[in-house]
């Protein structure tokens, strides 16, 4: 497709589209890279402060032992990874950490299970969670693997704000990574969140052994949804040692900059954030992934189970590039 034929972000509307096609993606990816970024910072800039990073803190509260066969992932049972299953986290516990995430400034507090799906008596205790920390003001998300309708529906009651449920990667490619449930029951989950009124955080992983195509038709699968995630975690793959994904090799940090701008692009109003991997970013990397419309990080030393950058370390990035947390 002639780059012409896209539509100009200084002139040409409408801003917020989902019949985004895959080769009007893939004209974007090809662009060079100067052109897509600064189509990347017009389309940002029509909507965000581009200095203003959005915060969210991530917490483990039961760890390990998943049933599930994510083949990035150190906490399935599947895989000898050396991660210590851990039972449901206390109510006090999540809680203490709650605060200590407000304090350290983040705004929004996703609590992650590695579960399949919760069971009723998961579902009740994290109900809870969600209501205590909804009272210390901060925002609430979760991830606990797949929803029923009412499931979401008890969630959206308890004051959850946000629902994340990865897409992971192309419809295509999805069956080399999982085989345990399907790209549709994915789909499903997100329905059900997206009917119970929860704004959904949807993206995928990087760095997997998947082709352009292959996140040009992650991309497209996101952006062509009724309505866009409300949040777009883009993560690099973290090659845990034990799982499948351990040697594969590491993807071009040019190529992972540039499915950020892409997803900016096609996703304008959704938060796009930069997610697991950046432990092994650099900071120029950091940068880059700003210019291309990045503005959300987890703050916090840990992801889950897998390094995260200190956060000394990000403020200290935050004060060089003269970005800040949003209030
Ligand atoms: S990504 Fe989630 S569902 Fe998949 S194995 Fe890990 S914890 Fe389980």
């Amino acid at each position: 497709m002639p780059t012409a034929a896209l539509p100009h972000p200084m002139t040409d509307g409408p801003l917020t589209r989902h019949d985004w096609t895959r080769d009007e993606l893939r004209t974007l990816f090809n662009l060079p890279l100067p052109e897509l970024i600064f189509r990347a910072q017009t389309v940002h800039r029509r909507h965000f402060d581009p200095t203003a990073v959005q915060i969210s803190t991530l917490l483990s509260i039961k760890t390990g032992g998943c049933p599930e066969d994510c083949a990035y992932c150190p906490q399935s049972a599947s895989y000898d990874t050396g991660v210590r299953a851990q039972r449901l986290m206390s109510l006090e516990a999540v809680l203490a950490q709650a605060q200590a995430a407000r304090a350290a400034g983040a705004s929004r507090f996703c609590m992650g299970a590695a579960w399949r799906s919760p069971k009723e008596r998961d579902l009740r205790q994290v109900c809870a969670m969600v209501e205590g920390v909804k009272a210390l003001g901060l925002e609430t998300c979760a991830t606990l693997g797949m929803l029923t309708a009412e499931q979401a529906r008890r969630l959206k009651t308890a004051g959850l704000d946000y629902y994340n449920h990865n897409l992971d990667c192309s419809p295509e490619y999805y069956g080399k990574i999982i085989t345990t449930r399907t790209y549709e029951d994915r789909l499903e989950t997100l329905g059900h969140v997206r009917a119970a009124g929860i704004r959904v955080c949807c993206g995928g992983i990087l760095g997997m052994g998947e082709t352009r195509e292959d996140r040009v038709g992650m991309i497209a699968t996101l952006a062509t949804l009724p309505e866009h995630p409300e949040s777009v975690p883009i993560n690099m793959l973290v090659r845990v040692g034990g799982t499948p994904l351990a040697d594969t090799p590491p993807l071009d940090p040019i190529e992972f900059v540039r499915t950020i701008a892409v997803a900016r692009i096609a996703m304008p109003r959704s938060t796009v954030r930069l997610s697991a991997g950046r432990e092994t970013m650099s900071e120029e990397m950091q940068a880059l992934c700003f210019l291309a419309g990045a503005n959300s990080i987890f703050y916090g030393p840990k992801l889950l189970t897998t390094p995260n950058p200190m956060p000394d370390r990000d403020k200290a990035l935050m004060d060089r590039l003269g970005m800040s947390p949003t209030a």
